[in-house]
């Protein structure tokens, strides 16, 4: 049968990294050979709902919002991923993070599938009732498609412990339970996890720690630079400097802090929470975030936002290593140069899998309602991004490609072969 492959998409640097997935996706199956059913059942969803969530306002008025839930695959097991309230969320956005989610969780091994979900709104002009009354209107409105069993929401952008709280509340009204484990991210008391805050940025140290070794770098002998000092990137800046790694050159929206002889983590934490903002912190020198990402280093952590590295950028990098916190920090367009300059890349869907990992582990809890130690918690996300690592690696060893492609090979494989002893329904 004749395959319908598209080509990988040219490489451009839009800024646009769902396209960037997708090339590295088209990619990938091609290098895999994967059957053309196959590729055409995992480029589409399996659902996509759109459903108006009326309110009424603090001031008497009726409002209509837009919400989303995209569940892209659900082979591996129940669909997993956040709910993001922005008023740029748009059905295509979520159908790409819900691909995103089914290639992370299976790079990481968890029995998960992949969603993402969503409300066109603007939280900021929203009071506090009337975010909970969005929020249980939409999970409402979903009950048929949510469940511990089926799909999971999670915290995503503008959404927090809070609304979660709402969310499993709602569900449980109206299944005369108390659902514990059809959210993750929620706050302790509800049966959230121990370590889940942190987890995101631990995972990201753990496998820094592995490609440096890979490189032959030992931690007490090695430089780092993080961007974005928010959950992701203060817990990893944190940790690799426990680890002995000097942490020379930090940044977040307001710029970039430097100093060659490494940053105290405590007392920059210190000055942060102070004044909320990294620069003009008094033992370092300002620099610009360009400069900040072109520091000479052995990793760089680009722990902010989308689309940092860029074909532009990236022949001034100066880094080793490359461990991507952030979700899709490189274009497409700067993969070969990185790959030509023998920078290795530790990829977005496997470098800040430890969120999703500890959301696992939450769910496992809930469900049997046996609540963990931190050290357990951290033992046990440990042992799976290490494993998840040493696949990967193994993965672009064999295929010979880079660590990025090699992720989506062994995820889009582990999903091919479910499938295929699933078997098509009907
Ligand atoms: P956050 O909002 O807590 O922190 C973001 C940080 O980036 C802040 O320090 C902010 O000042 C900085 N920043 C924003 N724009 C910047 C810019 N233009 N230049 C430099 N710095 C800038 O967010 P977070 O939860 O730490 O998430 C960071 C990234 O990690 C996102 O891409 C997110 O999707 C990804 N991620 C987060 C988690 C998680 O568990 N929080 C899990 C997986 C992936």
């Amino acid at each position: 049968m004749e395959h319908t492959y598209k080509e990988p998409a040219p490489i451009t640097d839009k800024e646009n990294p769902f396209e960037s997935m997708m090339a590295r996706f088209e990619h990938a199956a091609q290098i895999l050979g994967l059957e053309d059913g196959a590729y055409q059942y995992l480029k589409s969803p399996v659902k996509q709902i759109i459903t108006s969530i009326p309110i009424i306002m603090d001031n008497g008025s009726i409002q209509v919002f837009e919400g989303y839930r995209v569940i892209h695959n659900d082979i591996l097991g129940p669909s997993k991923g956040g709910l993001r309230f922005a008023p740029d969320v748009t059905l295509d956005e979520m159908k790409a993070l819900a691909a995103w989610m089914t290639w992370k969780c299976a790079v990481v091994n968890i029995p998960f599938g992949g969603a993402k979900g969503g409300i066109k709104c603007d939280p900021a002009k929203l009071s506090l009732n009337e975010l909970e009354k969005l929020t249980r209107r939409f999970t409402a409105n979903l009950l048929d498609i949510f469940g511990p069993e089926r799909d999971i929401p999670a915290p995503d952008m503008n959404t927090n412990e809070q609304v979660m709280a709402w969310v499993m509340d709602t569900y449980s009204m109206h299944t005369k339970t108390t659902a514990r484990a059809v959210v993750t991210g929620k706050p302790l008391i509800l049966g959230g996890s121990l370590g889940r805050r942190e987890a995101t940025g631990r995972g990201v140290m753990m496998v820094s720690i592995a490609a440096l070794k890979k490189k032959g770098i030992s931690p007490d002998a090695a430089t780092a630079v993080v961007q974005g000092f928010g959950n992701v990137g203060s817990v990893s800046a944190q940790l690799l400097a426990e680890k002995g790694i000097k942490i020379i050159g930090l940044g977040d929206i307001s710029g970039g802090i430097y100093n060659s002889r490494g940053l105290s983590i405590a007392q920059v934490m210190e000055y942060f929470t102070r004044n909320r903002a990294l620069t003009g912190f008094p033992e370092a020198e300002s620099i610009s975030n360009e400069d900040l990402l072109e520091l000479q280093c052995d990793l760089l952590v680009p722990a902010a936002k989308e689309d940092q590295i860029t074909k532009h950028n990236a022949p001034r990098l100066r880094c080793k290593i490359i461990t991507e916190g952030a979700n899709g920090p490189t274009t497409a367009a700067a993969d070969p140069i990185l790959e030509d300059k023998g920078i290795l890349v530790v990829p977005d869907i496997l470098a800040n899998a430890g969120g999703v990992t500890v959301s696992y582990f939450e769910w496992v809890q809930d469900r049997t309602g046996y609540f963990w130690s931190l050290d357990k918690v951290n033992k046990r996300l440990e042992r799976m991004m290490h494993e998840a690592f040493d696949n990967v690696y193994h993965h672009a060893g064999t295929y010979k490609v880079s660590l990025r492609l090699g992720a989506y090979v062994l995820a889009i494989n582990k999903v091919a072969s479910t499938l295929k002893i699933r078997g098509i329904y009907g």
